[in-house]
């Protein structure tokens, strides 16, 4: 079984305390590589072989850089089915989604920074007697740090923008799906100068640690928990760090009764239960007008219960595995406590039996009924598949439903009415509103949450002014 390496200074290397920690296969239980813990020490040498190559690759031109970001870019498209088998043996996905979605949106991530940054253009204020202008620099070396959800798709949306604006990064992915990260350092190890993009595998309390304390770490760019987020933000913010923080959300999904029907419960199985509900974007309270509330659920339900649960590796499966035991057992446990709470079941309601035989960590699509808008169910993130269903009446009550949680980060609303959409998208704090749809992601918008859902926004220019530094220089026209 394969002992992985951290990407140090164009290196692969071991962890310097020669400790490893399993790595799991969510679909069999069973311990298949093994993960450096690296700590404190590993990260010194990699802030200083990143600090070592900032000036040069901060200073070659941007045509060059992107270059580079190119031919990234290239390799993940050519290595699409090995990193998408990776992908779904490490986190538990189907490997048609990982094949569809997961590895080509890392490759387009590099493809779209590289050509971004030819676009980032920076302000000029001309005034009678002087010119200001604005510089964006780089702001040195940062910090990316990735959850297990979407392990390569989140890890390069981080490090293509930090790199494109000319930044050296220390990556660290999560130490549960570390496979295809390694494979990516693997690939690109001979691409990129050494040590502008370095790649540390460890303990989020540990390695995650020492990034976010390291003094040289001008930046965090962080996806994750919201309890973690605010453990960063406390820690990195006396030390003055520019942060980016996309954390958890408990995101509403409204169906009105004027909606397309068929639609709204295709999309709906799929927002609610894509990646088995672990994605930070999933609707996991539907809100379904009182009119059309029995026809949508028994149509939603029959829709759900059709959904093909099995290996991850297998091109079939639409719901694999949850990506590990304590995860599982958090999911399973949060079903429970809805049922104490008097939720009733619709559907699924615990773990898939035959994945259970084959030792793996599956639950059955999982939908509750009847239960209060504040309880822990409807206010937690459960972050899997699990949703709760609920029927309203009018149209500020959606809203209020909407708008009744800590969290804010995405949102769908179903309707066939313009002025509606247009009303109710603005009255719902969320970062994001889908209106009739759900996951079309153009990568130029700006992304993130609002609330505990996070702080600051990626995506597009938003991404490349977060990795810059803005300096204002004042020219004094002496005619
Ligand atoms: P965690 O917050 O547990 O971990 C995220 C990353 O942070 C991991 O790499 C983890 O390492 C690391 N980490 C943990 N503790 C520290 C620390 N003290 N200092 C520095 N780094 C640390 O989140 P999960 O991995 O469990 O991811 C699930 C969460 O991510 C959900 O809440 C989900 O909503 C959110 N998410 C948000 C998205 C968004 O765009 N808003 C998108 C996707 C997910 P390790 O795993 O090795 O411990």
């Amino acid at each position: 079984m394969e002992q992985m390496r951290n990407l140090i200074g164009g290196q692969l290397v071991p962890p310097l305390s020669g400790q490893y920690l399993d790595n799991f296969n969510p679909a069999t239980g069973k311990v298949w590589s093994y993960v450096p813990r690296s700590n404190h020490e590993d990260i010194a040498n990699a802030v200083s072989a990143a600090s070592k190559a900032q000036k040069e690759w901060s200073e070659i031109s941007i045509d060059e850089r992107a270059k580079f970001l190119f031919r990234i870019a290239d390799v993940i498209d050519q290595n699409c089915e090995e990193l998408a088998a990776l992908e779904s043996k490490d986190q538990g996905k189907p490997v048609g989604l990982a094949l569809s979605v997961d590895i080509p949106r890392s490759g387009q991530n590099f493809r779209f920074f590289a050509s971004a940054i030819s676009q980032f253009s920076s302000e000029a204020h001309i005034d009678q007697q002087w010119v200001n202008y604005t510089r964006r620099d780089a702001l040195g070396v940062v910090g990316c740090i990735s959850p297990w959800n979407l392990p390569l798709y989140l890890l390069t949306w981080k490090i293509a923008p930090a790199l494109a604006a000319g930044n050296c990064v220390i990556a660290k992915p999560s130490e549960i799906t570390p496979a295809t990260a390694y494979r990516f350092s693997e690939l690109i190890q001979d691409i990129l100068p050494p040590g502008v993009l370095n790649i540390i595998h460890g303990r989020g309390d540990e390695a995650g640690e020492a990034i976010i304390n390291h003094p040289e770490v001008q930046a965090i760019s962080f996806t994750g928990g919201t309890a973690t987020g605010a453990h960063i933000a406390q820690t990195a913010a006396p030390m003055f760090k520019k942060l980016s923080l996309e954390l958890g959300g408990k995101n509403p999904n409204i169906i009105f009764a004027d909606c397309d029907l068929k639609s709204a419960v295709s999309t709906s199985v799929r927002s609610s239960f894509a990646n088995q509900g672990e994605i930070c974007l999933c609707g996991s309270r539907i809100y379904v007008q009182k009119e059309i509330y029995k026809e949508f659920k028994n149509e939603f339900i029959a829709q759900v219960e059709q959904l093909k649960q099995g290996d991850p590796s297998d091109n079939q499966t639409q719901q694999g595995a949850i990506v590990s035991k304590p995860h599982y057992q958090k999911i399973l446990n949060s079903i429970e406590k809805a049922k104490e709470l008097g939720g009733k079941i619709l559907c699924g309601g615990g773990p898939w039996e035959q994945g259970a035989k084959l030792g793996g960590w599956f639950i059955k699509p999982t939908v509750i009924e009847g239960l209060s808008i504040s309880c822990e169910t409807n206010q937690d993130e459960i972050f899997g598949p699990v949703v709760t269903i609920s029927p309203f009446e009018t149209e500020p009550e959606a809203i209020k439903l909407a708008n009744q949680s800590r969290y804010g980060l995405a949102s769908s609303i179903w309707t066939q009415d313009l002025a509606r959409a247009h009303r109710v998208s603005k009255a719902i704090k969320t970062g994001i509103v889908w209106v009739n749809c759900w996951m079309k992601r153009d990568l130029r918008t700006p992304f993130g949450g609002t609330k505990a859902s996070g702080v600051g926004r990626e995506g597009g220019l938003e991404a490349l002014r977060f990795f810059t530094e803005p300096k204002n220089i004042c020219l004094e026209i002496n005619e």
